[in-house]
Order: structure tokens, then C-alpha cells, then sequence
């Protein structure tokens, strides 16, 4: 075993990894950028060492510097997480001929499977099912229709250097091909230098299964299956193991085709294969196909951890030290089902939007597993990405697992940043997935409801109106504001209130057409008892927070003037949500546009985010360019006023 390893990554992953290798008696090294001096991974490794700013290109992906680290430090072998470094062959081969230990596959097997056209191709020749299309090195456009056409439609359209469900599009009608075809081109280009894609059959009723693979170059094993089903946009939401109603039959023939995908490569370390399989019809051992492999850690890996016992980064460490794959075949048990639901800093209610903040609060619930980057007082920033931790649950039997799941989910605490949890909990309640009918399309087809959040009630308001005024723990009692009932109106962002103090603990308030009295009000740590009821809250300057259940109702206080301005300013103007990069501007001035014509694309957090028209009209003014960095708040486009008719 090594004496000690650097971890070439940060957040959750980076901490995941650390634990592992303490509970080895193994020392670890963390890198770290200036945006992470201070941040949760550096504080639980040994050792760390800078090595850049903020920017993932000038940190993360430094594998010259990150190796100089491991030099340095004395370190014997380099972990490199998920994503960054993680599947990049160069790196690998950087790495050992600095005389250091890679942790993961050789680069050989990461270039073979790095493009998913050659990748397949490979797996056609090891007798994997992969899925039918065109996967062939001939780019011309109307070559490509005139494949799309004998796939026959709908199909997918795939940048074949795509990742993180970047560079996708499904096309229903080969009218729309061209524009699709050009549409993954430009995101195969832009993300990942590459233009060239391959062209799939859409399966019909999609559900993503995919199996843990395990190889010590020598032999390789296969660790059960993963279902990722629940996506957004192509990317997991919340992932389970086993899959629901998995046979032992198919599990058979799919973990069989598996590790023949890793015998066929020489395969050393963690890995997946994921399918994609027709769900249609129940699972049927004639019906998944190969899509990809990730030749890292996933994201996912615990549900499988859950249910084997297994310690995959023990594994990985082990291997990479020299040792034989620690288990057989035949010694792999599978216990009880598995959950992990994703826990990220974004807006359900606004098309996702990725968030950033402080976390002026963050509990977890006792006894559940919460692999996380951040603590308590650690920011969100929008240098990397949004995720706050993931929450894996394990129990007898999947109903036990989902009902863990949801009161795990509805425990947690999370303050300073809006974040998709209240999602989360709607996705655990929702028949179907409790069922265990699902595929790729349920969070689609039913996202309004499960992003529908309640208006705060008056109370609610109410409260954090009180709250904001801070008359709270220590009550104004004395002096003549309780026999005046003198009002003092505070602007939140839901609307105005007016507070009277009518006694002690006591609070009239009124909005311009409700009121409500607020009794028994009082502070108990991060609680708030109020009408008989206890909230737990959080606050931080002018933005209070209230939790029913998972759901954190924000509220902020306005200061007069800003609400002026959000008042008038309202639907004339695009102003950034985030800071980031404009990637596209498709809209000049003087032009007319159209309500929810799409006008900016912009980049941040890792993440595309579409602007469109607030309404109808002409624009006046256009204050961004291409390639131009914003600020949150900037405005960067505004249109004509109206016209008072
Ligand atoms: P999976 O492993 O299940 O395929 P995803 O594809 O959703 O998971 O996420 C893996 C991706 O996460 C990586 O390919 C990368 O883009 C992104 N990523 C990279 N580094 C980090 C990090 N430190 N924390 C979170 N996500 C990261
Ligand atoms: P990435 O590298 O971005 O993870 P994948 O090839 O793994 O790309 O595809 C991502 C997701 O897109 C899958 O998990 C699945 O939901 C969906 N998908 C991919 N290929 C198909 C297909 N042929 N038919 C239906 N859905 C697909
Ligand atoms: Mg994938």
C-alpha cells in the first residue's frame, strides 16, 4: 500500500477519497486553487499545495503542477476523482513518467474508450450489443441524413468527445436534422475541441442501467448495476441499486457483456458500463445496448458501495498498489436496495438555474451517509459546480430505501443558497418512481409539478417579516411602541408588511389585502416557535430563511430604494442571473423579438443557460458581446418601453 497519495481534484470527491485513504493509514496531499484556500478538502488532507487561481484551466486541469505537487510532497500516487484529469490519457502517461502511480486504468484503456464511435466499434468486435447507428469517421452532412434516415427516426445525435450530456440532440423529423447536426457540432467544438459525432437510434422508453466494473489488468469482475433513470437534461438526478425489476437472468447477461467490455481493453481499477435499455416491455435481456464507458469513479458509486460492502476507493487503492482484484466473481453479494439523490445550490423553479451563496446553515441527518465538499459557512462560488453533497440511503427493501430517502431529504438543512431539495423531496413522492416505473423522460414529462412550490402562507410571511426587523430574541417591551401599536413596515421581497407589536411574543401584520397575528413567538436556537407551530430558520443579513419540511422559503429585505427600481425595472431588461460567459448573442438592436425568443446564451457553472424575451418588443440597447464576461446583476440587454397606450 502507499504511504501517501495526492488527490487531483476538490469538493466532495476530493474529501470522499481522503477518508478512505486516513481510514489506510495512508497520507494525503490536496491541490488547491485560490478560490479553495480555505476549503473543506484542503482542511481534511495532511498536506496541501496551491497550485493556481480560479479557473479550472489554470488549476484543476494543470497536470504539469499538479505533478510538481506530488513531487514535491512525496507523494506516490495521484488520484485523480471524477472529471478534470480523470479520463484524460495524456495525464496518465505525465504521471508515470514522473516515476509516480496513476490511480485508475492505463492510458491506453482510457484512449480506447475516450471517443464513444471508437469505443463502440471495439465493443461490436468484443461482442457487446452497443446501440445501432452510425458510428463511422465520414462527416458529411448529407451523408449523415441520409444514415439518419435508414436508423430511422427519431434519433440522437452525439458529439462522439461528449460528456456530462453535453453535445446531445434527439431529433423527431429529418427536417429539423440539419439544425440539430449543427447545434452538437458547435457544442462538440466548443466544449470539447471536437466536432465529430456519431448518430444512435433513440430507444424508445429509455432507461439507464449501468454496471461497476472492477480489473486489476489481469482479471475483471462486475459489481451489479446502477439505474440512473431519473435525468434532467441527460444528466442523474437520483440513482438506485439494484435496478427496479432487475432479474438475476438479465443481471447475468448484462454484467456478463460487461466485463467482457473490460476484458476487451486490459482493464486495471474502477470503471462503468453504461447502457441504455428498452424499457418498454419490462427489462428484457435482448433490449440494453452498449452507450458508453467511464473509465474513473462515478458520481453514483456509493448506491453500489451501499449494497456490496464494498469500499470502492479502498479498491482502487489497493489495485493501483499492485494487489489482485480483492474479491471473486462469486463473492459478491448484493444486500438491500440503494438510493443517492444529488443535493445541488440551483432553482427548481427557474429552470434549474445553478446558485451561488454562502451556507449559512448545513445539517445533514444523523446516521445517513452525506458525502460533501462544503461545511457550514463555506460559499457556493461560480468557479465550479453547484453540488452541495450527495445523500445515500440503504435499506431492506426499495420502499424502505425511498421512504429513507425522502425523510433524509427532509431533514437536511441547507441555508444561504437556494437549492434543488424541495425537488428532490417532490421526486420521492412521486408514483411513479415509487413504483419503480420510470425512464429518462419522467422528470420532462412531469416537471411542473414536481417544481411547483407553494406561495409562502401569510404567516410564513409574516414571520420572516419579524424576523427581518430583528425584534427578536430581545423584544422592544418597554416604552410607549407597544401601547401605540405603532407600525413598522418592512419591504421583503414577496411584499410589504406592516408589523405592530401588540404584547410580548405577540405581532399583528398586514399585507395590503391579508392580515395574521403572530402568537407565542419566540427563539429557541435555529428554531422559531410561532401560533404553536416550531420552524427551524436561518438568517444572514437581510435574507431570511424558513423551513417547512425541505422546502427553505427565502425571503429578503429590500431596501426601499432597490425595490423602486426591481419595481419599474421589472420585464424590460435580460440582466445576468449569475456571473459567467456569454457564449451567444442572438439578438441586435433595433431588432423586434418575441416573448421567450431566445436572445443570450450564457455559460457559468459549468452550464448553459438560455435567456430569452421577457415580452414582445424592440431592443433598445445590447450591452454584451460574445465571449464577454458578466457579473451577477449586469444588465445585458433592455427593450424599448412601452409605449402607454
Ligand atoms: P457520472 O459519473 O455519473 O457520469 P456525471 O457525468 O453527472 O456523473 O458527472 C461527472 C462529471 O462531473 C465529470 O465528468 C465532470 O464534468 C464533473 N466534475 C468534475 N470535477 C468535479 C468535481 N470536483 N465535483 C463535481 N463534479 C465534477
Ligand atoms: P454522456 O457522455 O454525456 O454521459 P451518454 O452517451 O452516456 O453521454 O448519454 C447520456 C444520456 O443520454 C444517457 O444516460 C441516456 O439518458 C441518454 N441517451 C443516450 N443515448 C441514448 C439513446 N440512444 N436513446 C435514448 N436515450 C439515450
Ligand atoms: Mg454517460
Amino acid at each position: 500500500m502507499f504511504s501517501k497519495i495526492l488527490i487531483a481534484n476538490r469538493g466532495e470527491i476530493a474529501c470522499r477519497v481522503m477518508q478512505t485513504a486516513r481510514q489506510l493509514g495512508v497520507r494525503t496531499v490536496a491541490v488547491y486553487s485560490d478560490a479553495d484556500a480555505t476549503a473543506k478538502h484542503v482542511a481534511m488532507a495532511d498536506e496541501a499545495v496551491h497550485i493556481g487561481p480560479a479557473p479550472v484551466a489554470e488549476s484543476y486541469l494543470k497536470g504539469d503542477r499538479i505533478i510538481a505537487a506530488a513531487l514535491a510532497t512525496g507523494a506516490q500516487a495521484i488520484h485523480p476523482g471524477y472529471g478534470f484529469l480523470s479520463e484524460n490519457p495524456d495525464f496518465v502517461g505525465a504521471v508515470e513518467a514522473a516515476g509516480l502511480t496513476f490511480i485508475g486504468p492505463s492510458a491506453r484503456a482510457i484512449r480506447a474508450m475516450g471517443l464513444k464511435d471508437a469505443a463502440k466499434a471495439l465493443m461490436e468486435e468484443a461482442g457487446v450489443p452497443v446501440v445501432p447507428g452510425y458510428h463511422g469517421a465520414e462527416q458529411d452532412p448529407a451523408f449523415l441524413a441520409a444514415e439518419a434516415d435508414k436508423i430511422g427516426y427519431p434519433v440522437l445525435i452525439k458529439a462522439r468527445a461528449g460528456g456530462g450530456g453535453k453535445g446531445m440532440r434527439k431529433v423527431d423529423d429529418p427536417a429539423q436534422f440539419r439544425a440539430a447536426l449543427e447545434g452538437a457540432q458547435r457544442e462538440g467544438q466548443a466544449s470539447f475541441g471536437d466536432a465529430a459525432v456519431l448518430i444512435e437510434k433513440w430507444i424508445t422508453t429509455p432507461r439507464h442501467i449501468e454496471i461497476q466494473v472492477f480489473g486489476d489488468g489481469t482479471n475483471a469482475i462486475h459489481l451489479g448495476e446502477r439505474d440512473c433513470s431519473l435525468q434532467r437534461r441527460h444528466q442523474k438526478v437520483i440513482e438506485e441499486a439494484p435496478a427496479p425489476g432487475m432479474t438475476s437472468e438479465m443481471r447475468e447477461v448484462m454484467g456478463a457483456a460487461a466485463v467482457r467490455a473490460a476484458d476487451a481493453i486490459g482493464y486495471s481499477g474502477a470503471g462503468t458500463i453504461e447502457f441504455i435499455v428498452d424499457g418498454s416491455n419490462g427489462l428484457d435481456p435482448e433490449k440494453f445496448w452498449f452507450m458508453e464507458m467511464n473509465t474513473r469513479l462515478q458520481v453514483e458509486h456509493p448506491v453500489t458501495e451501499a449494497i456490496t460492502g464494498i469500499d470502492l476507493v479502498e479498491w482502487q487503492l489497493r489495485v493501483a498498489s499492485g494487489e489482485p482484484l480483492p474479491a471473486t466473481q462469486s463473492e459478491i453479494t448484493l444486500t438491500g436496495h440503494a438510493f443517492e439523490a444529488r443535493l445541488y445550490a440551483e432553482d427548481a423553479t427557474k429552470g434549474f438555474l445553478p446558485a451561488t451563496g454562502t451556507l449559512t446553515a448545513l445539517r445533514f441527518p444523523n446516521g445517513t451517509r452525506a458525502d460533501s465538499g462544503v461545511r457550514a459557512g463555506d460559499a457556493i462560488t461560480p468557479h465550479y459546480d453547484p453540488m452541495i453533497a450527495k445523500l445515500i440511503v440503504h435499506g431492506a427493501s426499495r420502499d424502505i430505501a425511498l421512504g429513507q430517502l425522502r425523510t433524509a431529504l427532509e431533514d437536511t438543512i441547507v441555508a444561504g443558497s437556494v437549492t434543488n431539495l424541495p425537488f428532490l423531496v417532490a421526486l420521492t413522492r412521486h408514483a411513479g418512481f415509487a413504483a419503480g416505473d420510470m425512464d429518462t423522460g419522467l422528470i420532462e414529462r412531469d416537471q411542473d409539478e414536481l417544481t411547483r412550490v407553494g406561495t409562502p402562507s401569510i404567516e410564513l410571511q409574516a414571520l420572516a417579516a419579524v424576523l427581518a426587523l430583528e425584534l427578536l430574541p430581545s423584544q422592544p417591551l418597554q416604552g410607549f411602541t407597544l401601547w401605540t401599536k405603532l407600525a413598522q413596515r418592512v419591504e421583503l421581497d414577496c411584499g410589504s408588511i406592516d408589523v405592530t407589536v401588540a404584547s410580548p411574543g405577540c405581532y399583528e401584520c398586514r399585507t395590503s389585502d391579508e392580515q395574521v397575528v403572530l402568537k407565542d413567538v419566540a427563539l429557541e436556537g435555529c428554531a422559531v416557535h410561532v401560533n404553536g407551530r416550531r420552524l427551524l430558520y436561518a438568517q444572514s443579513g437581510p435574507v431570511v430563511t424558513l423551513f417547512e419540511g425541505a422546502v427553505g422559503h427565502v425571503f429578503e429585505r429590500l431596501d426601499p430604494l432597490t425595490a423602486a427600481v426591481e419595481a419599474t425595472g421589472g420585464g424590460d431588461r435580460l440582466v445576468a442571473p449569475m456571473p459567467g460567459l456569454v457564449k451567444l448573442v442572438n439578438a441586435q438592436a433595433g431588432a423586434h423579438v418575441t416573448q421567450g425568443e431566445a436572445l443570450i446564451v450564457m455559460e457559468a457553472m459549468k452550464m448553459e443557460h438560455t435567456l430569452t424575451a421577457p415580452r414582445d418588443g424592440i431592443v433598445a440597447e445590447l450591452a454584451v458581446k460574445q465571449g464577454q464576461q458578466v457579473a451577477d446583476g449586469d444588465v445585458m440587454l433592455a427593450l424599448e418601453p412601452l409605449a402607454d397606450a
